[in-house]
């Protein structure tokens, strides 16, 4: 869609970056990091700087106690850490429990792999898990399950009494929670992150994958890591080193600045931002008569596109795009099947004015 988008110069709310500026901070660091000749391989797991500054920020906002020496793998990006997590547990044709809508790169990811989905469909608006549906989809096979909240597409932050079910699910069948909480810091509407790494009674089952492309607005840099138990984290750290090395050695020192500078007011801000970005977005797919499901968290929103003509969803954004220059991800991106056809996900990652412009165009749209 960024592809046909750039074609008619349109509006991209398809693809999932930020356009935001980057804080002073971490630039600053990254230069002076390749000035002073931080410009080589690293340590397999990352520098030391940044595992230390990921314990403290894990042990502050996460509730999770990591030791930097032995539980931290930085990753290029959670999309690498994510790749050596299932490549590190797995083998192939083992399962893996998706939650649908699922973010397309964890279904791929899995492909890549040889190993086999099994999807756990969840239902609008409130994506509410049902227990006894992950129960059915549970084999001898089974080696994991992907949480991801906050959750793309839909915005589902999910509740502590749901991650304490899911891991004590993980823990009956003896399998792994792999969460990728890349959004943590995207909440709206006083809904509070919680991460399953932080449950002392589940810690051996949880594998916790994020980064730093999307708090800071640096999808390019690819900064992130995972925490896991010593004994997958050496085996973790021994995939990424053979097909990643390392992740980029200045931009670990510019996050790690991020990380130790910025104070407080830099998550308040962002949070506020976005939540007047999706209010914005939502209140003008509400006029044009595409009805939303309001995200709880990250920066995506979908949509009911129904009314928009053609068959299926691309068809539907398509059209959409033809007739006001704005660009979606048609639904069928995040189900597998012939589901998704009547929804598509607008991100909201933009400066306020894409987003005025964009707003200012649906609230004209008819269908
Ligand atoms: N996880 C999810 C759920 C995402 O939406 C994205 C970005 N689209 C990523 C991971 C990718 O993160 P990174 O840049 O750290 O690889």
């Amino acid at each position: 869609m960024s592809i046909e988008c750039a074609k008619v110069e349109g509006i991209n709310l398809s693809q999932g970056f930020s356009d935001t500026d980057l804080a002073p901070e971490i630039s600053v660091a990254a230069k002076k990091a390749i000035d002073n000749g931080i410009n080589h391989y690293t340590r397999y797991d990352g520098l030391s700087e940044l595992r230390n500054a990921l314990a403290l920020k894990l042990q502050k906002y996460n509730h999770i106690v990591a030791d930097p020496e032995r539980n931290i793998t930085v990753t290029n990006g959670s999309t690498a850490g994510l790749f050596c997590v299932l490549y590190a547990l797995c083998k192939p044709e083992d399962e893996i429990i998706v939650f649908e809508p699922y973010y397309g790169y964890h279904l791929n990811t899995i492909f890549a792999l040889n190993l086999v989905p099994k999807y756990a469909r969840l239902k609008p608006p409130d994506w509410k898990i049902e227990l006894s549906k992950l129960e059915k989809l549970c084999s001898s096979r089974t080696r994991a399950i992907i949480v991801n909240t906050p959750t793309n597409p839909s915005g589902k932050v999910f509740t502590e009494l749901e991650l304490r079910e899911i891991c004590r699910f993980a823990k009956r069948h003896n399998i792994y929670v792999i969460t990728d909480e890349i959004y943590e810091y995207f909440l709206y509407d006083e809904t509070i992150h919680i991460s399953p790494g932080s449950f002392k009674e589940y810690i051996r089952n949880v594998i916790t994958i994020s980064g730093y492309s999307k708090t800071f607005s640096i999808t390019g840099w690819r900064v992130g890591y995972v925490v896991s138990p010593p004994e997958i984290a050496r085996d973790i750290g021994f995939v990424h080193d053979l097909f990643y090395v390392c992740a980029p050695a200045p931009l670990q020192m510019g996050v790690t600045a991020g990380i130790l500078e910025l104070g407080q007011e830099f998550y308040d801000s962002l949070r506020n931002s976005y939540q007047c970005k999706r209010d914005m977005i939502c209140d003008a797919l509400d006029r044009a008569r595409l009805t939303p499901i309001v995200p709880k968290g990250a920066y995506y929103v979908l949509a009911d596109i129904a009314s928009v003509p053609g068959k299926t969803s691309k068809q539907k954004v398509m059209r959409l795009l033809k007739d006001t220059g704005i660009a979606a991800v048609p639904g069928e991106a995040f189900f597998h099947g012939d589901t998704g056809g009547s929804v598509a996900r607008f991100c909201f990652a933009k400066k306020d004015e894409i987003i005025e412009k964009a707003s200012r165009i649906l609230e004209k749209t008819r269908y």
